[in-house]
């Protein structure tokens, strides 16, 4: 998959993108992630991308003709279109089921807004969808975009060293992950929980299950209406919730 972003920051995302985990598998060639700076795109002789909002108000609105054109040469190069998504308090929330639709697509660019945001015609141009982190208002759609790529990249194949890992973690299977421990088994007197050492793993995996319904519950009872839930699962939720009282 290839990821391009486009930006008027590119430093600030190549930072985050070279590190970690998603930096060695960008060096291995799993996943491309390239960033592109729409202010090299720009017609204006001083080098602008942004100016005044038409019918007043604070701040400025980055220009269409950076963006269009800065996104036309990405099409041009990878040869087609790509999704392109943009970044945006006004789009729908970003989840896990969004991240695994995102997966479909070979090529997807991802469009950062900075300052007041962006000419709206440009968006109704070139933009597929609108998605937003959180709401909330950030300065610019470089940290939405990093987060974006960031999902969709860790669920491509060889990029975690367990292919399967990211199924297991919260909110893939619409419930939150059980507690995870490691060395010491005792620490400042709480020990880690006997079943995870007693080799038993049926055992191990009914308490895995349990603890993941048990967190959902009391952490965000709102995912549990959507989750895949067995009879075992509801009987064990009414057996907590008696007990809590709740
Ligand atoms: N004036 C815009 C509004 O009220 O909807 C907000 C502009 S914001 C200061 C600048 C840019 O940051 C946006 O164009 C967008 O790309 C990005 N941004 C800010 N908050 C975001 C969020 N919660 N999710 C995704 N992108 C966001």
């Amino acid at each position: 998959m290839r990821i391009d972003i486009l930006t008027l920051f590119p430093d600030m995302c190549e930072t985050v993108l070279s590190e970690s985990i998603i930096g060695r598998a960008r060096a291995a060639g799993l996943v491309q992630i390239n960033c592109r700076n729409i202010r090299d795109y720009t017609l204006n002789k001083h080098g602008n991308v942004d100016d005044a909002p038409y019918g007043g108000g604070t701040g400025m609105i980055m220009q269409a003709q950076p963006i269009y054109d800065c996104f036309d040469s990405l099409a041009k190069e990878i040869g087609s279109r790509p999704h392109l998504i943009y970044t945006s308090p006004q789009g729908k929330p970003f989840t896990q089921q969004k991240a695994v639709e995102l997966l479909e697509y070979d090529n997807i660019a991802i469009l950062c807004g900075h300052y007041e945001g962006v000419d709206e015609r440009v968006i109704e141009e070139t933009v597929d969808e609108e998605i937003s982190v959180g709401d909330y208002v950030l300065t610019g759609g470089e940290l939405p975009a990093l987060i974006i790529a960031d999902c969709i990249a860790r669920m491509l194949p060889g990029v975690l060293p367990n292919e399967e890992a990211f199924m297991l973690e919260s909110h893939y299977s619409g419930l939150l992950e059980y507690p995870q421990y490691t060395r010491p088994f005792e620490w400042q007197g709480r020990q880690v929980p006997d079943v995870l050492i007693s080799g038993h793993h049926a055992n191990i995996e009914k308490w895995k299950r349990q603890q993941s319904l048990y967190r959902t519950l009391i952490k965000r009872p709102d995912m549990l209406e959507k989750a895949e839930l067995s009879k075992e699962d509801l009987e064990y939720l009414e057996s907590i919730k008696k007990t809590l009282a709740i």
